[in-house]
């Protein structure tokens, strides 16, 4: 009977647990976690496998042989790379490369419009200062560095402490290589890593999709699906004689690095496993309450508010005359693309209910918090300390988001911070630095003259200051806008007219006459001049009263964050949590699938050639399919990269990603390349601030599509062959 009665328990438990389970799992939900390689725990390789993985952690990241790491580098200065044969060939993503691309453009060649295929080695075009970066190992020195601080020092003491004992750990690892190190804080600074890296930088351009099809769809579907785009290009990366860096040199030969991508032909289904491998840039999933409320209700309005004003100046003076689209095309591109994140980030947020579930989260953890004398001593004011410097917060944060998004990014102020080399000048200073100066200007000025209008300026400035005056209190005005009251009358409009009719800046001739005649007897005058004025005010009231504020509250919300990372990972258990992103080498795993992206509407988690030439008669104008890829489709000259008779483009996954996984490689349970990460959903663009796998989504170009543009497309047959293909 006892025994019965035991087994009846363990039977009860068995259901239970199995009961509890999913909710347990919420905390980190399928699909969610950037997770750290070295870190790669039970759980997750158990919940990897689960899914579909067939290989080990090892197999991922290894220093004792070669791993996955050694394929996947970072790509220029924020995107990811893959590499794809033996001879370091390069799949990263268009849009991480169109720069470089553009950069290559010469009299006969305008290879963004018209694409670019290396027919051979010789063809390959040299990317000046274009560098790939690999990760050669990371390390824990978390005991190291916080052994020589704690608890009772301020936080400046702490930090000036930390920075030493890094900077010196960080020489010793490298000493004698050709090796960087640079040791990152982990868990908001309760964990810290030292990262070994290799920098080459003989990078070669050999293939690009012209834009048609590598941004087909622009700048409208920019975080959206569906897409039909083919966002890649193809890179190579060179080495000195002994594989070893070096910069460019004709002698240099192709990478043979210790690891590449095999590529699958075998596509994905809807809930294969996959998993993303590259360097996530940036998240904040354990922001309190009080920090994601003041970013739903100050910071993304203010700033999606500030970039709808410019973006209506700029269609406006469009619409009038579309020529002014060659100056300024790139310049809306920057300005939709986070205006268009920071939206989706309110959508989802508020569409998940995630300020409600912050709150009911900080409910359980102050239940947890209470239930313990010593917990409650070091933990139990972190929340309402939060809530408090938030508040201080408040008026720094919309004052600086006006400074920086509003006023300091203005064209005008970029071309003022270009005279630098003045600013140092003095009355004493020799004919030699002001020659230096003044010649140094003249060389670059014409950078800024290019995409510059100078009545579509102007009429950005009057917006602009206008938005500022109406939305910032008056404490926070630079100076410059007493002038405003003082001389105009108020009206920002004549203040304008007069900075633009009586500065050097806004007019080239001007500037250029100025630049002759100029000699340290006129600094006075340089001084003067409304524009520099108005860009000293800005940087005044940043430096002196925004910035100084900002950091020292700041500084204590860092310590508030260490300790609140501190306590979570005691309560929820160091498996459970990921450390937010920060450009190093993570793995994010999860399945192939669609979203519901409304009520009664579905999305489907893949697309297809046939709804690109559709997309194309529902809007010629703006996308156009390049005549030879229409008649591919035509012909149905797929194979063998397509399903059938269906030729795949596109697919979604739960993959979490962030900016800085573009480029990514998204790998299938055998370890091979399946896609190309490059974008989100709007609908998801929330995941840096709360992942939700309900309707956060990765998008992917199917490597099968990668290779049909290379091979059928762009005819570019000694490419396929050095890669390694697998039919199933
Ligand atoms: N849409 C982004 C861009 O154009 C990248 C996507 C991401 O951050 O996942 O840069």
């Amino acid at each position: 009977m006892f025994v019965r009665l035991n087994y009846l328990k363990y039977q009860l438990f068995k259901i239970l647990v199995f009961l509890i389970y999913p909710f347990y799992c919420l905390d980190v939900s399928a699909g969610e976690g950037l997770w750290v390689p070295v870190l790669l725990n039970k759980y997750n390789i158990e919940e990897m496998q689960q899914k579909g993985f067939k290989l080990s952690a090892e197999d991922i990241y290894s220093i004792n042989h070669a791993s996955m790491k050694d394929a996947v580098p970072i790509f220029g200065h924020g995107c990811t790379g893959a590499v794809i044969s033996d001879q370091g060939l390069l799949l990263t993503n268009y849009h991480c490369g169109d720069g470089q691309i553009k950069s290559l453009n010469n009299g006969a060649h305008q290879y963004l419009a018209e694409g670019f295929w290396a027919f051979s080695r010789q063809q390959e075009l040299p990317c000046p200062g274009l560098s790939v970066t690999f990760l050669v190992r990371m390390e824990d020195v978390t005991k190291q560095v916080l052994s020589f601080v704690n608890d009772q020092m301020n936080e400046e003491k702490r930090i000036a402490i930390i920075h030493a004992v890094c900077s010196q750990l960080e020489k010793k690892a490298v000493q004698g290589t050709s090796y960087k190190a640079e040791i990152k804080p982990l868990f908001k600074g309760n964990n810290y890593y030292l990262y070994v890296t290799e920098e080459y930088k003989d990078i070669r351009l050999v293939g690009a999709p012209p834009v048609s099809i590598g941004k087909f769809g622009g700048d409208k579907d920019n975080w959206v699906w569906p897409r039909h785009n083919a966002d890649f290009a193809l890179f190579r990366i060179y080495a000195g004689k002994n594989n070893q860096p070096a910069s460019y040199s004709p002698e240099n030969i192709p990478f043979r690095p210790a690891k590449y991508f095999p590529i699958s032909l075998k596509g994905v289904r809807e809930n294969d496993f996959t998993m993303v491998m590259g360097y996530p840039g940036y998240t904040d999933e354990y922001l309190p309450f009080a920090a994601l409320k003041q970013l739903m209700e100050i910071d993304n309005p203010s700033k999606i508010l500030i970039r709808q004003t410019k973006l209506d100046v700029l269609n406006a003076a469009l619409s009038k005359n579309p020529q002014l689209k060659a100056k300024y095309a790139d310049k809306i591109s920057n300005l939709l693309n986070y205006w268009k994140k920071w939206s989706g980030e309110i959508y989802g947020i508020k569409r998940m209910n995630v300020l409600a579930r912050k709150r009911e989260d900080e409910k359980q953890f102050t239940s947890w918090v209470q239930a313990d004398s010593i917990r409650n001593y070091r933990y139990g004011h972190i929340l309402s300390d939060y809530q408090q410097y938030y508040n201080e917060l408040k008026p720094y944060v919309l004052a600086g988001d006006y400074f920086y998004e509003d006023t300091y990014t203005l064209d005008l102020m970029n071309f003022a911070t270009m005279f630098k080399p003045f600013f140092s000048l003095t009355e004493l200073s020799s004919k030699d630095q002001v020659d230096k100066a003044v010649t140094n200007l003249l060389a670059n000025y014409k950078t800024f003259y290019k995409n510059y209008d100078k009545e579509t300026d102007k009429q950005l400035f009057i917006k602009a200051v206008t938005l500022y005056r109406s939305k910032v209190n008056y404490g926070f005005w630079p100076s410059a806008f007493n002038k405003i009251d003082r001389q105009f009358g108020g009206s920002v409009k004549k203040y304008v007219n007069y900075l633009y009719s009586t500065s050097y800046l806004p007019d080239s001739n001007r500037l250029v006459d100025f630049l002759h005649t100029f000699s340290v007897k006129r600094l006075k005058q340089f001084y003067h001049d409304p524009a520099i004025e108005f860009y000293f005010s800005l940087v005044n009231l940043a430096f002196q009263k925004i910035y100084p504020a900002l950091d020292s509250i700041n500084l204590k919300i860092d310590y508030l964050n260490r300790i609140y990372l501190e306590a979570l990972k005691q309560m929820k258990g160091d498996q459970k949590l990921y450390p937010d992103a920060n450009l190093t080498l993570r793995l994010s795993y999860g399945q192939v699938r669609g979203y519901k992206v409304a009520d009664a509407v579905s999305y489907n988690y893949f697309t297809t050639l046939k709804g690109m030439l559709e997309k194309q008669n529902d809007n010629p104008a703006e996308n156009q399919v390049p005549e030879k890829l229409r008649k591919l489709y035509w012909a149905k000259d797929f194979a063998p990269y397509a399903d059938k008779d269906t030729m795949k483009l596109c697919f979604l996954a739960d993959n979490q990603t962030s900016g800085g996984s573009s480029g990514s490689p998204v790998i299938n349970g055998e370890g091979q390349l399946v896609g190309l990460n490059f974008d989100r959903n709007w609908e998801g663009t929330m995941g840096d601030l709360s992942f939700n796998p309900d309707i956060c989504r990765n998008i992917s170009v199917d490597i099968r599509y990668i290779l049909f543009i290379i091979d059928k497309y762009a005819g570019a047959k000694n490419l396929i062959s050095e890669m390694d293909i697998h039919f199933r």
